[in-house]
């Protein structure tokens, strides 16, 4: 009797490559990590962990469940609307649909009717300027950070932003508005202080060496108490009594007020007070895609269209795609999930906490992504031992929820009806394994 070395028995790659779901699975995935996935089974094979004659099996399942990329889709959970750490704004499915179609070869940047070359994204821009009619021009870029580095370099580069103490924000990440305006080249000349700036504070500060006047919305905190703020209306008689730009980043993207957000500003009225140039992102109360917003003057936007730098900070197709479907479709995600329905949020809650078996809690939601600092949308959360939110991350499909106070809240505002089975599922699957259900 010989014996046959198992290892022997291994299928070699060219075999299993040319299996027809393996085959099937190049399509999707590529040669690179198809074969990644054979060698790490064959040599599991070789370490006796798997049976040689699995092995074909094995590398057809992990093929199937292999995603394309490593990013996994995610339920929200936190009532946060726009999450920057899953993301921003949730795209509309029109949205979706109009970045699936703008995949392949697009006119862009092409006229058919004539064959001759045409302006980047003249629809995007159209469908922004009938967004918000109170610009007379309009300029997409990256995000709202590429926008201030294209404005500043644009209006201010060797000379001097004048920019109030209590407008010095950071971002987020240990990004400060400041360094980026820095960066390009301009002086900050800080006025006025972190509570209380005043109009003769920017009118002693505006000489012959400034740029242009910035003034941010302080969009991810609040200051209470002894404060002032100069008006833009106010603001927009200094600056054009001497000749000086007025931007305003207004960071969140609304392009008209909302009634639910009184306080957070808009592009059509700061436009309408005064403001020659408005900047804001494209991911957060918009809406749409990341995107840099530049409303403004044809004077500004023209000037800024021409700057080198506005090359290296343009629009990709996909977010133009996006965008466009966000401004002319059906209402995005992030709008729904902030005017969400209370009695309908309710009804949706108690199924799941009857599903669950857990009880209801009062919850309140955030607008996010630095919107609307402290402002809370009133609803409700199922609450969960906290053990529970890990087993949540960690399922199919992964669901954030939030941690407080002891507990793990589900807060089903940002979820998509249509995926209130899959939560319910994923939540009791969570609490089976850490125990609290068999
Ligand atoms: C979010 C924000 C930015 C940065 O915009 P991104 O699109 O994230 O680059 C700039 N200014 C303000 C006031 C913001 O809130």
């Amino acid at each position: 009797m010989t014996d046959v070395d198992p290892r022997r028995l291994i299928p070699r790659t060219d075999h299993l490559m040319a299996l027809p779901e393996v085959a099937a699975a190049r399509e999707r995935l590529g040669d690179t990590r198809i074969r990644t996935v054979i060698r790490d089974l064959q040599d599991r094979a070789r370490r006796g962990e798997l049976p040689p004659e699995q092995v074909s099996r094995a590398v057809v399942d992990r093929l199937g469940s292999t995603p394309s990329t490593s990013l996994h889709p995610v339920l929200n959970a936190t009532g946060v609307i726009v999450h920057t750490n899953l993301g921003r704004a949730p795209l509309s499915e029109a949205a979706v649909a109009a970045v699936a179609a703008a995949t392949g070869y697009v006119d862009v940047e092409l006229d058919l009717a004539t064959g001759a070359r045409s302006r980047r994204g003249a629809a995007t821009r159209d469908a922004l300027l009938r967004s918000c009619p109170a610009a007379q021009d309009a300029l997409v870029v990256n995000n709202g950070a590429a926008a201030l580095v294209l404005a500043t370099t644009a209006l201010a580069r060797d000379r001097e932003v004048v920019i109030s103490r209590g407008e010095m924000i950071e971002i987020g990440a240990g990004f400060r508005l400041t360094d980026l305006m820095a960066s390009t080249g301009a002086r900050l000349r800080e006025i006025g202080t972190t509570n209380r700036t005043h109009l003769h504070d920017y009118a002693d500060a505006i000489d012959d060496d400034t740029g242009c006047v910035v003034k941010v919305h302080p969009s991810n905190f609040r200051v209470e108490g002894f404060t002032s703020a100069v008006p833009l209306p106010d603001l927009h008689h200094l600056c054009r009594e001497r000749r000086v730009p007025l931007v305003v980043d207004l960071g969140s993207g609304l392009l008209a007020p909302d009634p639910l957000l009184p306080d957070e500003p808009d592009a059509a009225t700061a436009l309408a007070a005064g403001a020659d140039l408005v900047i804001a992102s494209g991911d957060k109360l918009l809406g749409g895609p990341q995107a840099g917003l530049l409303l403004g003057t044809a004077e500004l936007i023209g000037r800024l269209a021409r700057h080198p730098l506005a090359r290296a900070v343009r629009a990709d197709k996909l977010a133009l795609a996006a965008l466009e479907a966000t401004l002319i479709g059906p209402i995005p995600p992030v709008t729904r999930f902030l005017h969400a329905d209370p009695e309908h949020l309710h009804r949706r809650t108690d199924r799941l906490a009857a599903a669950v078996g857990a009880p209801v809690v009062p919850h309140d939601g955030r607008v996010g992504g630095g919107g609307a600092p402290g402002v809370p949308l009133p609803g409700l959360a199922v609450r969960l031992p906290e053990a529970a939110a890990k087993a949540l991350r960690l399922g199919d499909p992964a669901v954030l929820a939030r941690v407080h106070d002891g507990a793990c809240l589900l807060d089903l505002r940002c979820i998509p009806d249509a995926d209130d089975d899959r939560l319910t599922d994923a939540v009791q699957r969570a609490l089976t394994s850490i125990g609290t259900r068999d």
